[in-house]
Parts: C-alpha cells; sequence; structure tokens
C-alpha cells in the first residue's frame, strides 16, 4: 500500500510577472490541512507568489502580489519605549 507522490501539474498566468507558470502540487500539500484552501506559494524564476488549494488540489484562489513598499519604514506611530540603561 505505497501511496505514491502523485504530481498534479499546474499552469497558469502568473500575476506576477504574466508569464505562463508551471508548477506541480502533490498531495502532501492538503493533507495536514486543518482547513481549507490552503495557501500554496509558487515559486517561478526568480519571484514567488501565493495560491490557495482546496481539499482536491484545485486552485481556489490567486494571491495577488503584494505591492512593493515604497517607504521602507514608515511609523506613524511614535515609540515610547523607555529604555533602562544598564550600566
Ligand atoms: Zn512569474
Amino acid at each position: 500500500m505505497a501511496s505514491q507522490t502523485r504530481k498534479y501539474w499546474k499552469a497558469l498566468k502568473c500575476p506576477v510577472c504574466g508569464q505562463r507558470a508551471v508548477f506541480y502540487v502533490t498531495m502532501a500539500a492538503v493533507k495536514d490541512a486543518t482547513q481549507y484552501p490552503v495557501p500554496f506559494e509558487v515559486i517561478h524564476e526568480d519571484h514567488k507568489f501565493l495560491i490557495y488549494l482546496d481539499s482536491g488540489l484545485l486552485i481556489s484562489r490567486i494571491e495577488e502580489p503584494q505591492p512593493p513598499l515604497s517607504s521602507p519604514s514608515q511609523s506613524t506611530k511614535k515609540k515610547k519605549t523607555k529604555r533602562k540603561k544598564t550600566k
């Protein structure tokens, strides 16, 4: 009763670069999931995006890529951290 790790090939339009992305998923991606859909990270060339799989390994939805933040440290809150100088 050897459960084969069957590969389910998927092809979709990469939301990052717009090219066709081909990848595979296995049941291992969803078998331990406690809730569905399961987030699954797809690595496409030099970038990656996130899709969501249902229990039948069908693509439930595709996560839109996060726009790159132009401001690296945009903190509106002023930090009120009392630092004790332990000297
Ligand atoms: Zn891509």
